[in-house]
């Protein structure tokens, strides 16, 4: 029965890709023309934290410059596309302007990149949180939204309101490199810290920057007593 609803639903209101708005066959699908613009961030890539690397030597050579010299709270990073003009109307289109529909497609994204990560183990996913001004504002935190979606698919649960953003920042894309650092120190805070006690969690977020957020979450879950932190973003800046 469920079966014949979906079909008669998709052929009165058929699920259509997220960029161009041509039909397509699932709702969690871009239209060929539009997945070849993507660019999805596959191997070689850092085993730490998941930057693509230009070339791959051997195995044990699978780390990048930056996480072999510098101390990182994160277990592993990783993120499924490299974030251009092509991903960013996706994710953007998502995050603000109320295309929930796009959820489906990119929490598969999610659970395609973090295979290292749900390999290795993982007991709760988190999403990074809005702080409840901003939350007022736009409905709906994306982070959320995608953790609910993502957890359907790897059956780990997530924790909503261990994490919570107390201090109200200034959005990060307005900050430079050292000014991201002050504006996002002490903005979180792990409320129930039993929850997460020698626990892995895994951080969900849209997009991977400078990750000076990311690292902020981790240090204060760290601190109140997790095993380890992981981060997964949907896409990630690289230069
Ligand atoms: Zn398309
Ligand atoms: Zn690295």
């Amino acid at each position: 029965m469920l079966k014949w609803l979906k079909i008669f639903f998709n052929l009165i209101l058929p699920p259509r890709c997220p960029v161009c708005g041509k039909v397509v066959a699932n709702s969690d699908a871009l239209c060929p023309k539009c997945f070849a613009n993507i660019t999805f961030i596959s191997f070689p890539y850092c085993k730490k934290c998941g930057k693509p690397l230009e070339l791959f030597i051997s195995e044990d050579e699978l780390y990048c410059e930056d996480c072999l010299i510098k101390k990182s709270p994160f277990r592993f990073c990783r993120s499924a596309v490299v974030y251009d003009d092509f991903s960013k109307k996706i994710i953007l289109d998502f995050k603000f302007f109320d295309h929930l529909e796009n959820k489906k497609l990119l929490a598969k994204w999610l659970f395609m990149a973090g295979k290292d990560i749900f390999n290795e183990g993982v007991d709760y996913i988190i999403p990074v949180p809005l702080h409840y001004s901003r939350l007022f504002k736009r409905k709906y935190n994306q982070s959320a939204v995608l953790s609910a979606t993502l957890s359907k698919m790897c059956s780990i649960p997530v924790l909503y309101t261990t994490l919570k953003k107390v201090k109200k920042t200034l959005p990060q894309v307005h900050c430079s490199g050292k000014q991201r650092l002050k504006n996002i120190k002490g903005a979180f805070q792990v409320i129930n810290p039993d929850s997460i006690k020698d626990k892995r969690i895994v951080l969900i977020d849209d997009v991977y920057t400078t990750g000076s957020t990311l690292r902020e979450c981790a240090k204060v879950l760290i601190r109140a007593g997790a095993k380890s932190v992981d981060t997964l973003t949907v896409a990630r800046v690289c230069d």
